[in-house]
């Protein structure tokens, strides 16, 4: 994410290194090289003049004041610091109360609207315990019915819909009393995608807005777009006022235009990032944290996040007692693989922790990392996975014909699993974590 910019800001601290101070002369050489990078992400030229200014400000301002610290390390926690109120400070949440609440997406056509809605349906189950009803209303496109109910049927949501019904506002409105009469507390419209350019479709979106009053309107934009998608942002914006954008295929090659503009241009928050194709990537959009992996300074707290959604307490006792006993089996290692999968993304995954990024960004990871192990452990037979002691020569060599990998392949994960467990056990046995971590205090 945001690779092209992260280099050019970093090499824009890196005049400051050895520098004693922040002087009015490299205060201007970082500020011509953070504004160029700005202008290359394609953040609208006005826009980087005035950030800039800003951040020559803020610096030249505080260099007495801060003396202990480094001038370059001065100026990130300043750039840091603009760069998130540019985009709105504080993360802003969706208003989904009422009885249903209703979340009305619109947005270009290829933006990632229904992906979004399909998103946002597993986001309100899983999160905020909701009970959503996702409706189709692109009475143009039958392939885009047909998407939505695919989606809704992968998360396990239902679906409104009504094929021979031409009128995108009655359908919606037909929907929101069925959503009432079946217990569905939120409802997400999902339109069609529209040219900002087609007066008729605009004004289509206009009145299903006026036809249904959503507590909620937001709007979808394809971050890969830059500076189109902050025009498209303010012409969607002139006909429905919306409530929040959604910026999706930040996983993409995005230069980070839009994420840096839209809430300047627009003046509405950004209120979801989508990261991905898979449903569960989906993020609330935090300005800080998005400031930090743009710094190149890793997002470690969306990370942990993460890693606490998938985590299950009476699970975690469970598995403690068994690598104390040393019972630790393939069963719970494949368990925990999967835990991994469900985060999400492997690559973006670890593109949160700081300074994995840059050096992960050329190599190739993808959850196809996890398909060997678990295509040797699926050719074990249930003794094997629950007793990997029992694994010999003969059964490995069963295994290895099972699942298409050579002999080599399976000792060395076997021996790699050994050398796990052992060492989980003899950590959890010496309370090795509690010992490290008083060290680190
Ligand atoms: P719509 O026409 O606005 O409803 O757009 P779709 O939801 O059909 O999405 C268009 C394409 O973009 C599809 O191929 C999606 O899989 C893809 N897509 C949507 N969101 C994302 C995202 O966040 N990242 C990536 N890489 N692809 C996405």
């Amino acid at each position: 994410m945001f690779d092209s910019l992260q280099d050019k800001m970093e090499s824009a601290f890196k005049n400051l290194k050895g520098e004693g101070k922040l002087t009015e002369i490299n205060v201007a050489q970082s500020i011509k090289e953070i504004r160029r990078a700005l202008v290359a992400a394609d953040v609208n030229y006005k826009i980087a003049k005035e950030f800039t200014d800003k951040i020559k400000d803020e610096a030249l301002g505080s260099k007495n004041i801060l003396k202990s610290v480094k001038p370059g390390e001065l100026m990130v926690k300043i750039v840091m610091d603009e760069m998130t109120t540019l985009m709105g400070g504080q993360a802003t949440g969706i208003n989904v109360k009422g009885n249903p609440g209703v979340v009305l997406v619109a947005g270009l056509q290829g933006s990632g609207k229904t992906t979004f809605s399909g998103k946002l349906a597993l986001f309100l189950k899983e999160k905020k315990s909701m009970k959503p009803l996702l409706v189709a209303c692109d009475v143009y496109r039958p392939a885009a019915i047909d998407q939505l109910t695919v989606l809704a049927e992968q998360i396990g949501a239902a679906v409104y819909k009504e094929p021979e019904n031409k009128n995108p506002v009655s359908i919606a409105q037909n929907a929101i009393a069925y959503a009432k009469g079946h217990s569905h507390d939120v409802v997400i419209v999902d339109t069609a995608g529209r040219l900002a350019i087609d007066e008729v479709m605009m004004t289509e979106i206009r009145n299903i807005k006026s036809g249904i009053n959503p507590t909620e309107t937001l709007f979808v934009v394809d971050s890969m777009t830059g500076q189109d998608a902050v025009n498209t942002a303010l012409a969607f914006n002139d006909v429905i006022d919306y409530d929040g954008v959604v910026l999706t295929k930040l996983d993409g090659d995005t230069r980070g235009g839009a994420a840096l503009s839209v809430k300047y241009t627009v003046g509405k928050p950004i209120k979801f990032a989508s990261t991905g194709e898979k449903l569960n990537t989906l993020d609330v959009f935090h300005p800080e944290r998005m400031a930090q992996r743009i710094l190149g300074m890793g997002d470690i707290v969306s990370f942990v996040e993460k890693a606490q959604d998938q985590f299950d307490e009476e699970e975690a006792k469970r598995l403690e007692k068994k690598i104390k006993r040393n019972k630790f089996d393939y069963n719970d290692f494949l368990q925990q693989v999967n835990q991994i999968k469900k985060m999400g993304d492997l690559k973006s995954l670890m593109g949160m922790i700081p300074g994995m990024g840059k050096a992960i960004k050329d190599i190739d990871i993808n959850d196809g990392a996890f398909s060997k192990v678990e295509s040797i452990i699926y050719s074990m037979t249930e003794d094997e996975r629950l007793k990997p002691e029992i694994l010999n020569m003969s059964r490995k060599r069963r295994i290895a014909m099972g699942c298409g990998h050579n002999i080599h392949e399976i000792n060395m994960f076997v021996k790699q699993f050994e050398q796990m467990r052992k060492m989980m056990t003899q950590m959890s046995k010496g309370k090795g974590m509690e010992r490290m971590m008083q060290q680190m205090q």
